[in-house]
């Protein structure tokens, strides 16, 4: 039988309080696991590693990190101890040396709470191999374009692809009255701006989004979070068929949108 091609994913990962919390999002997620075909490995890109050059790990099995301060007991006594791969690590790393992108590999890191705060709801059992992978803040969206593009061939080799940020993503202006607080007009405005250019595959605008998005540096002091969706689109295009999967707020301006890329020659115009 041949493999699925998979879709290349970009999830919004929130507060780490998700799992614990019933929110819209929390129960996309639930849920998404049982619309794709089972990936055979997880290469994740986490907006919570943020590295010079790209970087992915290569353990037995994956640590879960708890990269986060201040949350309930129960968040730090959850783990997510899926295999790692490091045949994987190294078809990454050859990848991205063909494309000249000099990367790394980590043999002792685990998953950070970018990478294991989606994938336990997602695929609660823990038992698919998942690699990390690092964002290079510095180096913008056009970098993290290249590093999707050279990352494509694993779309045929059974390897999910699935960028973990957030679609907005400043905790400066997060409404503490909760997830349930009414969205300001500055993160919905960006959101509806980006999520059209995304739809319509409006590459050079999502490339200089931070000058064309409305609100963008508001919405995105710094790019760590946004940058996975760029690897995810990287994957796919060109011709991809991005769908937008889940869109919702938390906490006023907190974005939790979802977006799949189907690559042009998959067989299925289904989401994923
Ligand atoms: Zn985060």
């Amino acid at each position: 039988m041949t493999q699925a091609r998979t879709t290349p994913l970009f999830v919004s990962h929130g507060a780490p309080l998700l799992p614990l919390q019933d929110t819209p999002a929390r129960h996309f997620l639930e849920g998404l696991g049982a619309q794709m075909p089972r990936p055979k490995a997880i290469l994740v890109v986490s907006a919570h590693w943020e590295t010079e050059r790209p970087t992915v790990n290569a353990v037995a099995v994956n640590e879960t990190i708890h990269d986060f301060y201040g949350f309930p007991a129960a968040l730090y006594a959850m783990r997510y101890p899926a295999p790692g791969s490091a045949a994987l690590a190294e078809r990454v790393a050859g990848l991205l040396t063909d494309a000249g992108l000099d990367p790394e590999i980590d043999r002792a890191r685990g998953l950070d709470h970018g990478a294991w705060v989606p994938l336990i709801l997602v695929y609660p059992d823990a038992d698919i191999p998942v690699i990390q992978l690092s964002v290079q803040t510095r180096l913008g969206t056009e970098h993290h374009l290249k590093v999707g593009r050279a990352l494509r061939p694993l779309l045929d080799e059974g390897v999910l692809i699935l960028g973990s940020g957030a679609f907005t993503h400043n905790l400066r202006e997060l409404d503490r009255r909760g997830p349930d607080a009414p969205e300001t007009e500055w993160s919905s405005s960006f959101a509806d701006w980006m999520s059209r250019a995304i739809e319509e595959n409006r590459i050079d605008d999502l490339i200089a989004y931070r000058d064309r998005a409305p609100n963008a540096a508001r919405n995105h002091p710094t790019e760590e979070h946004l940058l996975p969706l760029y690897v995810a689109l990287g994957a796919a295009e060109p011709g991809a068929r991005p769908h937008r999967l889940h869109a919702s707020a938390e906490y006023g301006s907190l974005r939790m949108d979802a977006f799949g890329f189907t690559p042009a020659s998959a067989p299925s115009e289904k989401a994923a």
